[in-house]
């Protein structure tokens, strides 16, 4: 049984999804946060209904959805309900991803598994203790602004309100076992992403 569980993490459109898509193709297997995120506001399910209680129904679309740009342009305007969201939805999330770690390490795997786990706020939501190593994709706060805006089509202030919702990069770096700086081209990152895959592959050999 040989599984290696690794936290992906960074800020705000610093490009995980990104670098998991590049571990993927590498062979890790990747379990991605913002999935188990969508997937316990769904009509119905108890996050949805707790949302819609809290919020109103205002914030559903006509279909019953959650309007997910209109609650994070609530939320990121104000702190409070910013934290009232992540009470609602946060202890579920990681639940789903502690049993997903769980069903992972009881896997009999000989050859050897590297599972990346996509988690946006690894840090806020305490999951360092869960992994066995930290990946933090890092991106200078300057090009950070620049691709939010580009991205989500904000206003200036409305972006950087939501870079420091979150913990500062600086302490991120600190927590991380490896750093991947991708403020430059898409072939660098790669670079950065085979030399980390290739020090794993080999902590997993080293490991029984
Ligand atoms: P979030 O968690 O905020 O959804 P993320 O950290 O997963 O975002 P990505 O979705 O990977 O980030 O990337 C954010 C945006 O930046 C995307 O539009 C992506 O195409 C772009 N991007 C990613 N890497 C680079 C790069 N090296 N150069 C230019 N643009 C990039």
């Amino acid at each position: 049984m040989k599984v290696l569980i690794v936290g992906l993490t960074g800020g705000i459109v610093s490009g995980k999804s990104t670098v998991a898509r590049m571990f993927r193709q590498l062979g890790a297997d990747i379990i991605d946060a913002d999935n188990i995120a969508r997937a316990i506001v769904q009509p119905g399910e108890k996050a949805w209904k707790n949302i819609v209680h809290y919020f109103g129904k205002e914030i559903l679309k006509d279909n019953q959805e959650i309007n997910r740009k209109e609650l994070a342009r609530i939320v990121f305007a104000d702190k409070e309900k910013l934290e009232k969201l992540n009470k609602i939805t946060h202890p579920e999330i990681v639940a789903i991803i502690k049993n997903k770690i769980e069903e992972m390490r009881s896997k009999d795997s000989s050859d050897g598994t590297i599972c990346i786990i996509e988690v946006p706020l690894l840090f806020e939501a305490n999951l360092e203790g869960m992994m066995d190593k930290i990946i933090v994709v890092y991106l200078n706060r300057e090009e950070q602004i620049k691709r939010l805006l580009i991205r989500n089509s904000l206003t200036q202030e409305e972006a950087i309100n939501r870079i420091d919702s979150q913990i500062p990069m600086e302490k991120k770096l600190k927590k991380a076992d490896y750093v991947i700086d991708n403020g430059a081209s898409l072939g660098h990152t790669r670079i950065q992403v085979k030399q980390i895959w290739q020090e794993l592959r080999q902590l997993l050999a080293r490991s029984t």
